[in-house]
């Protein structure tokens, strides 16, 4: 019998673990935590399993076979997408039109951006790294560039938006560049999402339960390094920290997650507010009765508010003094939570490694670490090969490193299969 085993059980591990339980192979699956699940797993607060962040499926992830196979028993329900992008105090309807971005603008920043969508700019691609500035600036004009897509560049990776990638401008932005907007981005696709109706951990946990049917063995609580003593196996297949595997010097920003109850239902009219702009600490705010109506408990508004690491780092306490005025004085002013609303209950927790760190020149950086990679393990999802992708990307990828690994694939040839995934667009 073949044997392998399994680093990580986040989406991407389990969807690994499984598929290679299912050719016949003998799999060990290793969790670092007790629980697993890793970013798309969710935690418990008033009694509610909430989300880390805001999660949902768009309906083509559904062609990604394990996902369509999981709706037999996972019930996802269709949603409306009700998300307003924060603008200059204006709430603009997200997925953004092409409409909306001009009205949320100045006039000014409007026209600029009008004139550069005429002159028709495309984000550069190819070998030179211009950054995320020089990439953006000629596609949505200076003004947009500075009132929007700065401050979300700023924010969520901490560092001056010129030392930015243009990779981050084509995996993160597009969706909201001139061109997609003309595009109809705003489309009956964008409009709606997919949402499991127990939360987005029911997809893990439906991942679990299958791998655990089918054979895998798990051990949880199993930080794995290259001196774990296990049995031997004939690949390894790493959907764990690249950092914990080999030294490199590509960096992750983390995620501080605060959730919150207050008294009153309905507080928040829409499922997710988007606050790009440098006044609030947070980039996200996502309202957990907005996704699942029926989750959220009787009399109460949940909100899971999303605040990157950025340049605060991970010692960042906003549930008590000047940390908790600031965010109820942002709350309030962005139209997330009125001030007068009286909570009941806050949480905070740290996700560190959730946003991989892209600056100018790390595409040559990103191969320099493969290359150091054993040739007996193999680099996957999202930590692995320091990715920005969904959920569904990860259970595809996952089934390229089992084809591999089952095929006796080099390290050369998957670091040029891996590669591709670097491109993937994120949707957000
Ligand atoms: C805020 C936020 C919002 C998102 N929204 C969406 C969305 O709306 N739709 C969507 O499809 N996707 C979304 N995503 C993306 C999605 O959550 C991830 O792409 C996906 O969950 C990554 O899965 P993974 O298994 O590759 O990595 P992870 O979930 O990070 O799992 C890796 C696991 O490996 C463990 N590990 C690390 N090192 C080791 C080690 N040495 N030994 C053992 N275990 C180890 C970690 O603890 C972790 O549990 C979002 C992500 C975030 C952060």
């Amino acid at each position: 019998m073949r044997r392998f085993r399994v680093v990580g059980a986040g989406v991407s591990g389990l969807s690994a673990a499984l598929l290679l339980a299912r050719r016949g192979a003998r799999v060990e699956l290793l969790s670092r935590e007790p629980e697993v699940g890793g970013l798309a797993g969710s935690w418990r607060f008033r009694g509610v399993p909430c989300d880390l962040g805001s999660h949902r499926l768009h309906r083509d992830a559904l062609e990604v076979p394990l996902l369509r196979e999981m709706t037999r028993d996972v019930r996802f329900i269709e949603r409306p997408r009700r998300g307003a992008l924060v603008l200059q105090g204006r709430w603009i309807p997200y997925p953004l039109g092409l409409v909306g971005m001009l009205r949320g603008l100045h006039p000014r920043a409007a026209l600029t951006m009008g004139l550069s969508l005429l002159r028709g700019g495309t984000l550069p691609v190819g070998a030179g790294d211009v950054g995320f500035e020089a990439a953006l600036v000629p596609v949505v004009g200076r003004e947009a560039y500075e009132v929007f897509y700065r401050p979300y560049a700023e924010k969520v990776f901490g560092v001056d938006a010129r030392e930015v990638s243009q990779t981050v401008a084509r995996l993160r932005v597009s969706t909201s560049s001139p061109w997609t907007l003309l595009a109809g981005a705003a489309g009956r696709e964008a409009k709606v999402y997919l949402y499991p109706r127990e939360g987005f951990g029911a997809i893990t946990r439906w991942l679990e339960d299958a791998c655990l049917r089918a054979g895998v063995a798990l051990t949880r609580g199993v930080s794995w390094d290259r001196t774990y003593p296990g049995e031997s196996v004939e690949r390894t297949l790493f959907a764990g920290d690249l950092r914990g595997l080999v030294t490199t010097t590509l960096a992750h920003r983390g995620l501080h997650l605060v959730y919150l109850a207050a008294r009153g239902e309905h507080l928040t009219a829409v499922e997710t507010l988007y606050t790009p702009e440098a006044r609030y600490l947070f980039g996200r705010v996502g309202n957990v009765g907005g996704y699942a109506p029926e989750r959220a408990p009787p009399g109460e508004t949940l909100l899971c508010v999303e605040v990157p690491e950025g340049r605060h780092g991970p010692a960042l306490d906003l549930t008590a003094g000047e940390g908790y005025r600031a965010l109820r004085a942002q709350l309030d002013h962005c139209g997330a939570l009125p001030a007068s609303a009286e909570v009941l209950a806050l949480e905070q927790r740290f996700i560190p490694g959730v946003y991989p760190l892209y600056l100018r020149g790390w595409r040559e950086r990103w191969r320099e670490t493969l290359a150091r990679v054993p040739a007996a393990v193999i680099p996957f999802g999202r930590q692995g090969l320091f990715l920005h992708c969904n959920t569904d990307h990860c259970v595809a990828l996952a089934r390229e490193a089992v084809d591999h690994a089952w095929e006796h694939g080099t390290p050369q040839a998957w670091e040029s299969r891996a590669e591709r995934w670097l491109s993937v667009r994120v949707r957000d």
